[in-house]
């Protein structure tokens, strides 16, 4: 059996969206330390770890006990330089759809490639997944293949496959060069969510301000937007660019409203 790297782990974030029942958190994280993993996030849970979760721990208390609680998934992931977002369904919200396996290779080249980058793996509700806004919150989806008509895995049954794929990508040589081939362009410093939140934020004014929409469904534009910037990672310095492009935009635009 072979070890992870403590600092490659340390890297990946499992974050549990609104998980209901605290056993399955439990559960999750016994399968996190199975894979040689232990960093936990929970957003807004139904119930803080209590006595079912510890006993689902199972040996696993200590990344039970040092889960991070967030209230927003924004909040979990905004220092993340990838995200990516698993589901037991198609969504046609048109992210990117990943295989356990091209998820992990993806993850594993943003890890070796961008310098102490963070990514995070999100996990939905039990009854209801993630919402479509916490979707879109996410670089890529992911869908384990299942039984068309019985697609859901447990909670914590799908942390354990992911896990595992993830495990076996990073551990084994082999993968390094088909990783390398997965991704051919690779950012110097890729942005961080919360970088990337914030040129969305400055983005949506703008558009409210040249009255872009003209009546039409805001969300819409916004929405695809949003899809075209984060289906690759964008590098830092490219960022700070289109930033500065709508700095000008604002300041042109404050001198046009004063003329
Ligand atoms: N009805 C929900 C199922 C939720 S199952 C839905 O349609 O998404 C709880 C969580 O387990 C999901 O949000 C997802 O994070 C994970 N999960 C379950 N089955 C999965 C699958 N086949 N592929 C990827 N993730 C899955």
């Amino acid at each position: 059996m072979r070890q992870l790297l403590s600092e490659t782990v340390r890297r990946v974030r499992f974050v549990l969206v609104a998980t209901q029942h605290s056993g399955n958190t439990g559960s999750a994280a016994r399968a996190l330390k199975t894979m040689g993993f232990d960093h936990l996030v929970l957003v807004n849970p139904a119930r803080l770890p209590d006595e079912t979760a510890h006993a689902m721990a199972a040996g696993a208390e200590d990344v039970l006990d040092g889960a991070r609680i967030c209230s927003t998934l924004e909040e979990a992931v905004a220092d993340c330089r990838w995200v990516v977002g698993t589901t037991a369904r198609a969504r046609r919200i048109g992210l990117e759809e990943l295989t356990p396996r091209q998820a992990s290779q993806r993850a594993r080249s943003i890890l070796n490639e961008s310098d102490g980058a963070e990514i995070a793996i999100v996990f939905g509700r039990e009854r209801t997944g993630l919402t479509n806004d916490e979707l879109q919150l996410c670089n890529a989806g992911l869908m384990i293949d299942a039984n068309p008509e019985y697609s859901s895995l447990n909670l914590a049954a799908a942390v354990q496959v992911i896990a595992y794929e993830l495990r076996t990508q990073l551990t084994d040589d082999e993968a390094e060069s088909a990783s390398s081939v997965t991704l051919q362009w690779q950012p110097d410093k890729a942005a961080t969510h919360g970088q990337l939140e914030g040129f969305f934020g400055q983005t949506a004014k703008i558009l409210e301000r040249i009255d872009f929409h003209k009546g039409r469904e805001e969300r819409s534009a916004l929405f695809k937007l949003r899809r075209l910037f984060m289906r690759w990672p964008m590098d830092e310095k490219e960022l700070r660019m289109l930033r500065g492009i709508l700095h000008d935009m604002e300041r042109a635009l404050r001198i046009q409203s004063d003329d």
